[in-house]
């Protein structure tokens, strides 16, 4: 990427022994490395999460499946298969 696509304030940029850098500098935006969470979106690394969602949104659809379940939101074939995916993560860490 070439172009300039921000333009902000000003700022100082300083090296490790605090000498300002100056002149231009360039900054480049990547995209994250990993698996997009399909849930929150954030990126993360973890192999083998159930849909492929973060550990953090594994534990929050777990403790949500009664309710997704009651209200019909998922069905009762979608919470057993999570629930066993789950299982399946909790016995893989268990052998290591
Ligand atoms: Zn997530």
């Amino acid at each position: 990427m070439s172009e300039s696509v921000y333009r902000t304030t000003t700022c100082k940029i300083k090296n490790s022994e605090g000498k300002e850098i100056t002149g231009s500098i360039t900054i480049e935006v990547r995209r994250a490395d990993g698996i997009k969470c399909q849930r929150c979106w954030n990126y993360h690394t973890v192999q083998g999460n159930p849909k492929d969602v973060c550990d953090r949104c594994v534990v929050a659809i777990t403790e949500m499946l009664p309710y997704l379940e009651e209200q019909k939101l998922w069905t009762k074939d979608e919470c057993e298969w999570w629930r066993i995916e789950v299982q399946k993560m909790k016995d893989k860490w268990k052998a290591h």
